[in-house]
């Protein structure tokens, strides 16, 4: 199986709102469901699969500081409602018979383990599913970041940046039929025409350490797998 495979070990990174579903709010039951039956597609192939999840199907700091919150607070309820996530995510890959391990950046022992670099590694070897929790840790960054960060920390072979479209394009193509979808991009290319790939923070830090990411549609039934095979599903970005 394991030649079937382009890439060994993947960082996804998953918006909270992948987990909404149509609700927009909150956490989706089947969703979610149904995002790690495709995960445990990709782990039965034998790939090493670590995640990252977003909080914005609960909070983001930013929203809150624009209304008055103090940021760096704010920030820091945004990386817990990653973890509430990435709890929830951990249960539904249970569900599926998943071994699966939560590292929180921020620690909290009670509720997961925290992130330790090379404990990572030894459960991605091990063949468990390992989430990367509340973010860097920092307020002021993403989770576009964390994923990028952690990507680089475990030597993934490229991140996976799940999102509702098949790709990156010129235009948004729901407005504009003349929008184009690139299939490659450079990382400056994404920086210079300010495209909505991942924050400058994230795709800087990819581009500093040559780390491709792939946007695809996360919406479409067995992506995850097509995507990890090498498959022409969305837009890479490289160097
Ligand atoms: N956050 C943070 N530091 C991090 C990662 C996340 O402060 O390293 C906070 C920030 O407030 C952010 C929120 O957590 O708005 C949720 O993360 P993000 O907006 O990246 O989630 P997504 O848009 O992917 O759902």
């Amino acid at each position: 199986a394991a030649s079937e495979v382009h890439y060994r070990r993947i960082l996804l990174k998953l918006s909270g709102e992948a987990l909404a579903g149509n609700q927009g709010y909150g956490i989706d039951p089947t969703v979610i469901g149904n995002i790690a039956q495709e995960i445990k597609d990709v782990t039965d192939l034998g790939v090493q699969v670590a995640l990252v999840i977003g909080g914005g199907n609960i909070f983001r700091g930013v929203a809150a500081a624009s209304k008055g919150m103090d940021r760096a607070s704010a920030d820091y309820m945004g990386m817990l409602a990653t973890v509430m996530n990435s709890l929830a995510m951990q249960d539904a890959l249970e569900q599926v018979g998943i071994l699966t391990r939560v590292l929180s950046a921020i620690e909290m022992r009670e509720v997961a383990e925290p992130y330790i670099r090379r404990r990572a590694i030894r459960h991605l070897e091990k063949g468990r599913v390992v989430i990367f929790a509340a973010g860097t840790g920092n307020p002021y960054f993403t989770t576009d970041t964390a994923a990028s960060l952690r990507a680089m920390e475990i030597n993934a072979d490229i991140i996976l940046k799940a999102t509702k479209v098949d790709g990156v394009y010129s235009a948004d193509p729901k407005k504009d039929h003349d929008a184009v979808k690139y299939s490659t991009l450079t990382y400056l290319e994404v920086l210079k025409k300010g495209l909505q790939v991942m924050d400058a923070t994230a795709t800087s830090l990819c581009m500093d350490n040559d780390l491709p990411i792939m946007v695809f549609d996360l919406t479409v039934d067995g992506n995850i797998v097509r995507a990890v095979k090498g498959e022409d599903i969305g837009t890479i970005v490289k160097g």
